[in-house]
C-alpha cells in the first residue's frame, strides 16, 4: 500500500502496479523509460540480469546485472527470476526479490522486457500488470535509429532488423500501443496511461473504503 503523499493518485493507499514497456530495439523505449523515471518518484525500474556483454557506456547495476551463463542458469533453477527469456543469442531475466519488495512498499515498477517476458508476467501478475507496446513511426526510422547507435556490428543490426518485424507482430497482446513519432508526445502518453491506471478503482478499493467511511462518519 502506498503511504499518504501529495497528488491525487497517491493520496489514497493502493496496490503497486507493474508497468511493462516493450518494443523492437531502437523504437525509443529507453528514452521514454528514463524520462518517466526522472519525473516520477513513485516509479522504480526493474533491472534485469543478462548474459550479453555490456555495450559502451552501460553500467553493471544501472543498465543490467551482467552475469555469466552458469550464474544465470543457477538463478533460473533457484526460482530467483520472475520471468526469463532468450532474446537473440542471449538470456535475460527479471530478479524477483527487488520487484516484490518494491510492490510491497507500494511503489510502481517499470519493466523494459520483451513480449515473452510480458506474457509470463501477465500469467502471474494478472491485473497488476499494465502493458504498453511502443512502435516506431516507420521501418526506415527504426533502421536509422539502430544505425545511429553505432554500438553494434552490421551483422547484429541486420539481425535486429529482421527480428523487428517479428517483435512488432506482438502488439495485439498489449493493453496500450504508442507510436513513437515524437518522443515528448510519447512520454506524455505513457504518463497519461500511468496516471489513469493508478486511479483504477480496483487498485484502490481498500484505501477508498477507509476514506469514504471516514467521510461518512463510520469507522
Ligand atoms: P538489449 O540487449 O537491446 O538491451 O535488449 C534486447 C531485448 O531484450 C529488448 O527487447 C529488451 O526489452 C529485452 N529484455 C531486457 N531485459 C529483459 C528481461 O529481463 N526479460 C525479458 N523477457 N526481456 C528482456
Amino acid at each position: 500500500m502506498t503511504p499518504n503523499s501529495p497528488g491525487d493518485s497517491h493520496a489514497i493507499a493502493r496496490r503497486g502496479l507493474m508497468l511493462v514497456l516493450s518494443s523492437p530495439s531502437g523504437a525509443g523505449k529507453t528514452t521514454i523509460s528514463r524520462a518517466l523515471l526522472k519525473t516520477d518518484e513513485h516509479l522504480t525500474m526493474s533491472i534485469s540480469v543478462t548474459t550479453r556483454a555490456p555495450r559502451p557506456g552501460e553500467e553493471h547495476g544501472r543498465d543490467y546485472f551482467f552475469v555469466a551463463e552458469p550464474e544465470y542458469h543457477k538463478m533460473v533453477k533457484g526460482g530467483e527470476l520472475l520471468e526469463h527469456a532468450r532474446v537473440f543469442d542471449n538470456f535475460y531475466g527479471t530478479p524477483r526479490s527487488y520487484v516484490e519488495q518494491q510492490l510491497a512498499a507500494g511503489r510502481d515498477v517499470l519493466f523494459d522486457i520483451d513480449w515473452q517476458g510480458t506474457q509470463q508476467l501477465k500469467a502471474s501478475a494478472g491485473s497488476d500488470l499494465v502493458s504498453v507496446f511502443i512502435l516506431p513511426p516507420s521501418i526506415a526510422d527504426l533502421e536509422k535509429r539502430l544505425r545511429g547507435r553505432a554500438q553494434d556490428s552490421e551483422e547484429v543490426v541486420q539481425r535486429r532488423m529482421a527480428r523487428a518485424s517479428d517483435e512488432m507482430s506482438h502488439w495485439p497482446e498489449y493493453d496500450y500501443v504508442v507510436v513513437n513519432r515524437d518522443v515528448e508526445q510519447s512520454i506524455a502518453q505513457v504518463q497519461s496511461i500511468l496516471t489513469a491506471e493508478r486511479l483504477r478503482q480496483r487498485r484502490r478499493a481498500a484505501g477508498l473504503v477507509a476514506f469514504v467511511n471516514t467521510m461518512r462518519g463510520q469507522s
